[in-house]
């Protein structure tokens, strides 16, 4: 991954908008409302590096957020001043989250967490499961290789009923999904696939991910040297092969 997002002096100003209306994808979901960090890691203007999808795995190899329209001069520095007004103002970013969202128009509405990026820090975790409880009237949701840091925070008190976590394959801690039970997501290579496999499609809308099957796929919609490199794997098949060649090496080296 070569990619650097690195902003740009004019992206510093904290974003007068936190949530918008989907791209293009979510865009006929006309309720949806998102709000997104940088796909994988982004360099900040002091030159820290914030890894923004830690459990990434094979996701990252073929990233869909990581090219396109998410790398447009008006996109990516957007998504860059939103995780800099979360890193560096942790209680700011929370309150004027609440603030938007105490508008009239999100009673009823969706909210989906991250378009890109994932629950990077348990602070940033729990400053959204805040906001979530204090607004009933909204419902929730986002697509997660974060099983670990998730799971912790059902205990106490548990996870709000109007946020759904969909774990998505393709992470490092897919082996710790419990797919008879879990909101599942895969990325299969073609929409046919996705039927085949008995998965609900998102394609008609991405709230069919929280409202129907347990078990939702999408086709991959990557750049056409990606879904080469995808080959007729799903993310989860893919993932499993690597964790298989990691532990063999493992398993050579002790
Ligand atoms: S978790 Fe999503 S946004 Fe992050 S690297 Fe993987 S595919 Fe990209």
């Amino acid at each position: 991954m070569t990619t650097k997002l690195t902003l740009r002096p004019a992206a510093r100003a904290r974003p007068k908008q936190l949530l918008r209306k989907g791209n293009s994808n979510l865009g006929r979901d006309k309720n949806v409302w998102v709000f997104t960090l940088p796909a994988l890691y982004a360099v900040l203007p002091d030159g820290t590096t914030v890894v923004t999808c830690p459990q990434a795995g094979t996701c990252a190899l073929v990233c869909y957020a990581r090219f396109g329209t998410y790398t447009w001069s008006n996109v990516a520095p957007a998504h860059v001043a939103n995780l800099l007004f979360v890193v560096e103002d942790l209680p700011g970013w929370e309150a004027a989250m609440r603030k938007e969202l105490a508008a009239e128009k999100f009673k009823g509405a969706y909210v989906r967490i991250h378009d890109a990026g994932d629950f990077y820090q348990d602070a940033y975790l729990l400053a959204w499961l805040r906001i979530i409880r204090d607004f009933p009237e909204t419902t929730f949701y986002a697509y997660t290789k974060e099983i670990l840091r998730i799971r912790g925070c059902i205990d106490d008190p548990g996870l709000p009923a109007n946020f759904i976590t969909i774990f998505s394959f393709g992470g490092d801690q897919d082996a710790l999904i419990d797919e008879d039970n879990d909101r599942i997501g895969d990325v299969f290579p073609t929409e046919e696939a996705v039927a085949e496999a008995g998965y609900a499609s998102q394609l008609r809308s991405d709230l069919d991910a929280i409202s129907g099957s347990r078990k939702v796929g999408m086709a991959a919609k990557q750049r056409p040297q990606a879904l080469r490199r995808q080959g007729a794997r799903t993310f989860r098949e893919w993932q499993r092969e690597q964790d298989r060649r990691r532990a063999q090496l493992a398993g050579r080296r002790g």
